[in-house]
């Protein structure tokens, strides 16, 4: 496990206003991860992964059985920040069965139609299941933010000057109504740098086998890279809250990536009371009888 002294460095405390240039994107978090070199605290996090993946299928398996909560994790970033890879491997050792991920692309007509939070309400996660967004009702605060002309159609009167304001208070109280309702909500910005970015649409560009991830638009929006930068800003500064936290993860090297987001993970389900339903008295009796009935047959 991540000692909590690290985790809170990538805790976003509510009502504190954060900015993005203040949070370094690389593996150098701290004097004693600087003191102990790259190679050290690489191996290190590939352990804490590993241990995480095992421990979380584990929780997994029991925050299904006691059935009183979900969890809902989110996930956002700029392109090629690593949201798949980070799923695949943080989610590599759960049972399929308990886990959902879903992908949110570019809106429907149908979506557009509705408010703009109805197409995420349909994917949430059922009590006792581990729901993964990949993009989320966030979009509608950041991509749509930067490019207000993919708006839904509203009146003019909707669209006024606290237009915004008032999406992420709608954000919140919907994460709030969630919690309430047993959800335990995690949101996770993976925080890669412009240079880091260029470097993996490089890679994509120059390796057959990556070539598939490399998308023309993707490097369109790389040019809107300050805007974004500014959206993500403003919306976690917020939409941090007590019931729906967000942690701004580095994202320039993948395994302290995986490390953080699979401990946070795993450390929060560890720290619910979850149990195994308890069986009464006449449950029991039925057990009972029944080995009874296997052993005399
Ligand atoms: P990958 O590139 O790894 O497959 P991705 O999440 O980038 O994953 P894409 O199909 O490349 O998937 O991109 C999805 C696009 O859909 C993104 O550009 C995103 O901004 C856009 N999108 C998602 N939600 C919305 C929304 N609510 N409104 C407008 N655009 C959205
Ligand atoms: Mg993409």
């Amino acid at each position: 496990m991540i000692k909590k002294k690290y985790i809170k460095l990538f805790h976003v405390k509510p009502g504190k206003k954060i900015h993005l240039k203040d949070y370094d994107t690389g593996w150098a978090q701290t004097d004693e991860f600087k003191e102990l070199g790259k190679e050290k605290v690489k191996e290190r996090a590939n352990a804490v992964l590993e241990q995480n993946v095992q421990d979380l299928a584990e929780v997994q398996q029991l925050l299904y059985a006691d059935d009183r909560y979900s969890l809902l994790i989110v996930f956002q970033a700029m392109d090629a920040a690593g949201k798949d890879g980070t799923i695949k491997h943080v989610m590599s050792g759960v049972n399929p069965q308990g886990c959902q991920v879903f992908s949110f692309k570019k809106p429907s007509s149908e979506d557009l139609d509705h408010n703009f939070l109805w197409r995420y309400m349909k994917c949430l996660p059922e009590r006792g299941r581990i729901g993964i967004f990949n993009r989320s009702y966030y979009e509608d605060v950041l991509v749509v933010k930067v490019h207000p002309e993919l708006l839904q159609n509203l009146p003019d009167g909707k669209k006024g000057k606290s237009f915004w304001e008032n999406r992420y208070e709608d954000i919140n109280a919907f994460e709030r109504h969630l919690e309430r309702n047993g959800t335990v909500i995690l949101k996770f910005f993976l925080n890669v740098s412009k240079k880091e970015q260029k470097k993996r649409f490089l890679e994509r560009l120059e390796r057959p086998e990556k070539n598939w991830k490399f998308s023309s638009a993707d490097l369109a929006e790389r040019g809107y890279w300050d805007d974004y930068q500014e959206a993500y800003e403003d919306t976690i500064n917020a939409t941090s809250t007590d019931w729906a936290p967000w942690y701004i993860i580095p994202a320039d090297n993948k395994w302290i990536t995986r490390a953080l987001v699979a401990d946070i993970i795993t450390s929060t389900l560890n720290d619910l009371d979850l149990k195994f339903p308890e069986l009464d008295d006449e449950q029991l009796k039925l057990l009972e009888q029944s080995k009874k009935a296997l052993n005399e047959e």
